[in-house]
């Protein structure tokens, strides 16, 4: 669904972050990003959904050039979630209404559906019975399952995850990643930087390693994982 051919990415200060990276998702598939501290992981998930743009080659969404002159970027974007290190959420507003305001913005979609969808979310990422507090209130492992759900709420066809469990106490990585896991379990196409390598192993269908800008392994956790 997304190809990423050949991909090269200067930033202005001439800094190379990403060097001929070729990389294909696959429906359905949990792809995991895992390489050293500027390696240029979080450049490339940033590519896919276009926080960042790219110097050169080409990525294609289900078939449309992304670069392409008249590709609707922002129809893109909505349907390619991300979730941050950093949860982002918005203080003076309450849980439910933080994972409604992308969807409600979206014209199309009605209050009512909206919020029921916001509930449903809230339940599955296990805090319905904080959807009235404000982010304040929370633990940051209950902030960014929040994230997740917000990002869930605009009905993306993947998610991307940058590093979402690296700002969080030891003891909230694992409620965090059991959401994810369940995501996961549903057929959801996640592409996700992580330096876990418990979830790597047990969840990922296909490992990328990343070193300088380069991709220089692409396996599965199996064979990865067992290299000497
Ligand atoms: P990682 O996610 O693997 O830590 P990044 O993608 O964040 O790596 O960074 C890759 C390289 O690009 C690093 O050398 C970093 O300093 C550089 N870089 C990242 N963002 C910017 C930016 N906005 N401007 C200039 N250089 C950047
Ligand atoms: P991450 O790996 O999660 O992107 P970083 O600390 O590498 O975290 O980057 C944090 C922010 O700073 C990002 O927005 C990134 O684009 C920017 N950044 C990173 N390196 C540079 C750099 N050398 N010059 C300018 N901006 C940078």
């Amino acid at each position: 669904m997304i190809v990423a051919n050949q991909i090269d990415k200067f930033y202005p200060n001439g800094c190379h972050a990403l060097k001929t990276v070729s990389a294909t998702i696959q429906r359905g598939e949990v792809v995991v990003v895992i390489g050293p501290s500027g390696s240029g992981k979080s450049t490339f998930l940033r590519t896919l959904n276009q926080l960042e743009t790219i110097s050169s080659g080409s990525i294609t969404v289900d078939g449309t050039d992304m670069y392409a002159k008249g590709t609707d970027i922002n129809k893109l974007r909505e349907e390619v979630g991300m979730v941050f290190q950093s949860f982002n959420l918005f203080p003076h507003m309450s849980v439910l209404e933080n994972v409604m305001l992308a969807p409600l913005k979206v014209s199309k979609r009605n209050k009512r559906e909206v919020e029921e969808h916001a509930k449903a979310l809230l339940y599955k990422v296990g805090l319905e019975s904080r959807m009235n507090n404000y982010p304040s209130q929370l633990s940051g492992g209950q902030m960014q399952r929040v994230a997740i759900a917000r990002a869930l709420a605009m009905k993306p066809n993947i998610m991307l995850f940058d590093e979402p469990t690296s700002a969080l106490d030891p003891e909230m990585v694992g409620e965090v990643l059991d959401v994810m896991k369940s995501l996961a379990k549903d057929g959801m196409t996640m592409v996700v930087v992580t330096h876990e390598m418990g979830f790597a192993k047990e969840v990922a269908d296909r490992v990328l390693f990343m070193e300088d800008g380069e991709l220089l392994v692409e396996d599965t956790p199996a064979d990865f994982f067992e290299r000497p």
